[in-house]
């Protein structure tokens, strides 16, 4: 049993079709919500370049401030070509208030530069040359790859992180332990929607702090590890 384990006895064995299960479940709960911006931007723009910069935006930025703070850069600029003649102070403007726009403004003015001076203007198709931009971790740069480039690919962010440790799916400290802990767990052609999915349950039902697990629709795979209070 996991360290931290507060909930009933928890049997849940984490074969594939429990995934599948889950997986189902999680599409069905995903019905009932808003799109995630991420994705909105990804349908609206079939663009990596787009996804790259939204992804950025999005770093400790709430969902429906990242929606406005992109739509009112990519009016000013849409490629890395325009995106680079802008000033930082431009930027800022544009994004403000995201959390750290600021830094931002710099990032994605260098890695605007980046992509028009190194990569013919195009966004990198490998993690190696993804993660040497400026402000750009693995969870951007497996964004980019997965909904970007249709490149298999588990973005963990808080969310990635939290859900599958509260089910009892994994035991980890860390973003970096989840990832290569969901790729030994999860059948490939999960790991690009996942993020969307756990996501969009993570701001709706999982929350972080007291999830509403008595209408939880996964209660009976989930062990609530570590879940001191709940709705
Ligand atoms: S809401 Fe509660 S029961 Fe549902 S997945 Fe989260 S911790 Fe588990």
């Amino acid at each position: 049993m996991p360290l931290g384990y507060h909930g009933p006895i928890m049997n849940t064995i984490w074969n594939e079709p429990t995934i599948r299960d889950l997986v189902a479940r999680l599409e069905l709960f995903r019905e009932t919500c808003r799109v995630t911006t991420l994705v909105e931007v990804e349908r609206a723009t079939r663009s990596p370049f787009h996804i790259l910069v939204a992804c950025v935006i999005s770093l400790r930025t709430k969902d429906e401030v990242t929606a406005e703070a992109s739509a009112r850069l990519f009016d000013l600029a849409s490629t890395p070509e325009a995106l680079a003649q802008l000033d930082e102070a431009t930027i800022a403007k544009a994004i403000f208030p995201a959390g750290f726009y600021n830094t931002k403004a710099r990032q994605l003015r260098q890695i605007s530069a980046i992509l028009v001076d190194q990569h013919d203007s195009k966004v990198p198709q490998n993690e190696t040359d993804l993660l040497a931009l400026p402000g750009v971790g693995r969870k951007t740069a497996n964004l980019v790859l997965g909904i970007g480039h249709n490149i298999p690919a588990i973005c963990v962010d808080t969310h990635v992180h939290r859900i599958p440790n509260r089910m009892g799916m994994v035991s980890t400290s860390k973003p970096e332990q989840t990832e290569k802990a969901l790729m030994v767990l999860l059948p490939t052609d999960v790991w690009i929607p996942i993020n969307d999915l756990l996501v969009t349950f993570g701001q709706n039902q999982c929350h972080p702090v007291s999830p509403r697990c008595s209408t939880c629709p996964l209660d009976d795979l989930c062990g609530r590890v570590g879940v001191e209070r709940s709705r």
